[in-house]
């Protein structure tokens, strides 16, 4: 019998999961079937529990139901709760397990696709909203040099910061607190590139062979990527790679078999040679 996945969300209709699926699916001979799913803004818990009840064995969830998602769980994976966020659910009956697989797939994208190390950079993340939050404990643990967190709201990278603390703990700024830093990594967590516009960010940002890597994808680059080519980063990539690679990971959850992101990849990225020709 055909399993039935979704994604929920609001907006939706925009969204690259069914196709991405579809053809994990493919590749893994899996009987599944997924679709995208508007829920109404008040309305994410009940579009949840009509799916379960119409049979549907598993979810992801995307802006803006990831805090909600997190809070309709009955349990939660450690990445899940470090995250304080869910993107993933599994149905069990009555249990919710809710997962969150963004943090995974952007390292996932940064190591295999990207073949970019974290140990031994220096790492800036900017942004301390729900991606950002997934991503800090996956940098952790691969060991950079050092983890800088910049926020506008200087608060709320701090409190992300101290939120882990433990050995090689990220440290916590505003944006002005860049000038005269450069970095191996720069990582683009703000929605800032979903409205066209560019934290400000100093100049000499990108040091030497550096990575600027924006966790939105859009056909024709973002403006933190054309900012970082004209700065001199030395490759730029798009969040392509992650969305790819957090969809792989809960495909992992739902059917036990790690689908390959690369050929997926390939067939949904746009001909793009400002942004292939330099990943
Ligand atoms: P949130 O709304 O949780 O956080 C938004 C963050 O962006 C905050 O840190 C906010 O700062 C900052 N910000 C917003 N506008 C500006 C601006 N004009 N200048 C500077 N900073 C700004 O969003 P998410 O964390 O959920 O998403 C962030 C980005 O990551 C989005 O572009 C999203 O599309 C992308 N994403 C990509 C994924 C993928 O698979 N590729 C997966 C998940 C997310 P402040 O706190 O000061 O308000």
């Amino acid at each position: 019998m055909t399993d039935r996945y979704c994604v929920f969300g609001n907006p939706v209709s925009h969204s690259k999961s069914p196709a991405i699926h579809a053809a994990f699916a493919a590749q893994c001979r899996q009987d599944i079937s997924y679709q995208a799913i508007l829920a109404a803004r008040d309305g994410f818990a009940a579009s949840v529990h009509s799916f379960v009840a119409a049979g549907g064995r598993g979810a992801n969830v995307t802006i803006p139901f990831k805090e909600e998602a997190y809070r309709l769980a009955t349990r939660l994976t450690a990445r899940a709760q470090l995250a304080g966020a869910v993107n993933t659910l599994l149905f069990d009956g009555a249990d919710i397990l809710g997962d969150n697989t963004d943090g995974a797939g952007l390292l996932r994208d940064l190591s295999l696709n990207l073949a970019c190390p974290i140990a031994g950079k220096r790492v800036l993340l900017l942004g301390a909203g729900g991606a950002a939050r997934g991503a800090v404990a996956p940098l952790l643990d691969a060991a950079p040099a050092a983890l800088v967190i910049a926020n506008r709201s200087v608060a709320r990278a701090r409190d992300l910061a101290q939120g882990f603390g433990r050995s090689g703990s990220p440290s916590a700024c505003g944006y002005r607190a860049l000038a005269g830093q450069s970095f191996d990594l720069v990582i683009n967590a703000t929605s800032a590139s979903l409205a066209g516009e560019l934290p400000p960010l100093p100049a000499a940002l990108f040091a030497s062979g550096s990575l600027a890597y924006d966790m939105m994808y859009a056909d024709g680059g973002t403006p933190f990527l054309a900012f970082a080519g004209e700065q001199g980063a030395a490759r730029l990539a798009d969040g392509l790679g992650m969305l790819v690679e957090q969809a792989a990971e809960a495909f992992l959850l739902w059917r036990g078999v790690r689908p390959d992101g690369a050929p997926v990849m390939a067939m949904l990225r746009p001909i793009d040679p400002g942004i292939a020709a330099r990943r």
